[in-house]
């Protein structure tokens, strides 16, 4: 078993992109600059946001935030994105989801300048990556396929079974596993909550992308040997272990199912730090205006 480890991965992709935004302010005179909205105080957005802008410093990018309460309107709030697509100082733009129930976040993303979307949950984005095209891709699985680059795994002809089909992680990440590209190439299942035989499908698959919101969910006898898993979930739970106050928790029984795999994502420590790195490769992409 070989661990797939996104703090050594992360970091070492993060110098290369601090590189070229070093080099982008000597060209231009600015940095790139990523714009995050957030609403409310939820405990998760708020520290996937402190971290997606100390991530932006650490690289050499301007970032700014625009917290609102969550008394603000849509219309409000509809402003606000209207204002930020205008601004041509300002290379990305992300609304920290989820967001209040009387927000609608289908009005939200499309209201995103789709050049400015990098967190790539535009549809004119999500089309043009199902046709191939260059596009933002969804951070979360552009990072999964960052890591699997890095490790040189040829997914060419593999079984990859998706647990989860949200728009952000697992519909995403099936469409682009099933790509004519590398990684890619696969035979893909996407399944869900109203998948009958999860167990033996699962049991198929030659890689694993769990992305479902349950601790532990993946058991030992659910993967294949030599299996490669990848571990989106990021479950919170409270402990007096930690500094924090919390701890996190993957999908995969970790301890059980490492063993029996060619290669794992920890949690923490896997996909999470490379979804930082999907958003700051989109937000320099955007800067050099390499893709739109
Ligand atoms: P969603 O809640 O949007 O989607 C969860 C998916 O899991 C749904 O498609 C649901 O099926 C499926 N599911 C739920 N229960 C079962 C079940 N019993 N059997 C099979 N499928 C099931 O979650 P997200 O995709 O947004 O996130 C998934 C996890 O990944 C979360 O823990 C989240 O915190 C984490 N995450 C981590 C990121 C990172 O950077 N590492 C980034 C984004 C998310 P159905 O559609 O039928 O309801």
């Amino acid at each position: 078993m070989q661990l797939l480890d996104g703090k050594f991965v992360s970091e070492k992709i993060k110098l290369q992109i601090a590189d070229e935004a070093a080099n982008f302010l000597n060209d231009t005179g600015r940095k790139p600059h990523l714009v995050a909205i957030l609403v409310g105080n939820d405990g998760g957005s708020e520290t996937y946001v402190a971290s997606k802008m100390k991530n932006c410093e650490k690289v050499g990018f301007k970032s700014s935030l625009y917290r609102y309460d969550t008394t603000v309107t849509e219309a409000e709030l509809l402003d606000k994105i209207a204002e930020i697509n205008k601004n041509a100082d300002v290379d990305g733009l992300i609304v920290q989801l989820p967001l209040p129930k009387h927000i609608d976040p289908e009005k939200v993303t499309e209201a995103i300048d789709h050049k400015k979307d990098v967190d790539g949950f535009h549809p004119i984005n999500l089309g043009r990556m199902m046709r191939n095209l260059p596009c933002f891709i969804p951070a979360t699985p552009y990072g999964i396929l960052l890591m699997l680059q890095e490790y040189g795994i040829n997914t060419s002809g593999m079984h990859c079974v998706v647990v989860g089909r949200s728009n952000i992680v697992g519909s995403p990440m099936s469409i682009l596993m099933a790509r004519n590209a590398n990684p890619g190439n696969c035979t893909v299942t996407l399944t869900h909550s109203k998948t009958k035989d999860l167990k033996e499908q699962v049991l198929q698959a030659d890689i694993i992308i769990a992305a479902i919101g349950k601790k532990n969910f993946i058991t030992a006898d659910m993967v294949k040997a030599g299996a490669i898993v990848i571990d989106v979930g990021i479950n919170r739970e409270f402990s007096t272990e930690t500094k924090s106050g919390f701890k996190l928790y993957g999908d995969v029984d970790f301890d059980k199912v490492a063993p029996l795999t060619s290669y794992i994502t920890p949690v923490p420590g896997g996909v999470g730090l490379m979804t930082i790195v999907g958003l700051l490769k989109n937000t320099l992409a955007s800067a050099k205006k390499t893709i739109y």
